[in-house]
């Protein structure tokens, strides 16, 4: 009787595991979760089945290009995928968008997680992209990002009324808002500390989920490895890709990305 309570309860365990990580799979999925939508999972055979794709989500995790949103980003891609970024600011971010869409204000994302490599981009092209060396943005743990409202498709920098709109929007959620920052002033940027230093984050730590949200992400920990792992197996195709100019198949994947 005990074995078979104890099958029961890790069916039950694995099951909740599973379904937090199939949510990365699919953004509108994780919506509709946190829109008070019951997410639907047929079987757990499907769901154990969404799971194994989710293993390799980062292959198909948005980029775009320098000049896509009117400005020079440097010459490597950008990475503008929402699964890119620890799980509960993500989720942040997608109520972002969600709040700033009820207020008639269109956001598109620019950068999510960012790599070492474009970190390091960034720093070379000087102090008006980052005063940041690699390794020392939220950027490089999924904790930041930087967004652009639209107006008729068209990105709109220089609208400090709109980007007050969207910065006020992002802080009740809690988040950290750079238009709030003189030197220097960085309106599309956001980020979520949880109260934690650079150096802590660079030695591998999380900061904790707030308390009130904890049991949304019942297997955080489990999240947050595999999603070190996707950052790194996402540097470490694109880095390929660079330095293999000479295989064809890969020269045809960098200039769609580049
Ligand atoms: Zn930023």
């Amino acid at each position: 009787m005990r074995t078979f309570l104890s099958s029961i309860l890790f069916l039950v365990v694995l099951s909740v595991c599973v379904s937090a990580q199939s949510s990365r799979v699919n953004g509108e999925k994780y919506l509709s979760f946190l829109f008070d939508e019951q997410p639907v999972f047929d079987t757990l055979q499907q769901v154990a089945a969404e799971a194994i794709v989710a293993e390799e989500t980062w292959r198909s995790w948005k980029t775009v290009n320098n000049f896509a949103f009117g400005k020079d980003r440097g010459q490597l891609p950008m990475i503008a995928d929402l699964q890119g970024l620890h799980p509960f600011f993500r989720d942040r971010i997608l109520l972002l968008i969600r709040n700033c869409r009820a207020k008639g204000i269109e956001l598109a994302i620019v950068e999510s997680y960012r790599t070492h490599t474009k970190q390091s981009e960034y720093f070379r092209m000087g102090r008006q992209y980052t005063r940041s060396a690699g390794g020392k943005s939220k950027h490089q743990y999924g904790l930041a990002i930087d967004v652009v409202p639209l107006r008729d498709s068209v990105a709109v920098w220089d609208d400090a009324g709109l980007w007050r709109k969207v910065g006020v929007e992002g802080e009740k959620l809690g988040l950290r808002w750079g238009g709030r920052w003189r030197s220097p002033y960085d309106p599309a940027h956001f980020e979520w500390t949880g109260g934690i230093t650079t150096a802590e984050l660079s030695k591998g730590f999380f900061p904790p989920i707030p308390v009130a949200y904890a049991t949304s992400y019942p297997c955080i920990d489990e999240d947050l490895k595999q999603l070190r792992e996707h950052w790194v197996a996402w540097e470490k195709y694109h880095q390929e890709l660079v330095t293999k100019p000479s295989n064809a198949t890969a020269t045809a994947v960098s200039a769609s990305s580049q």
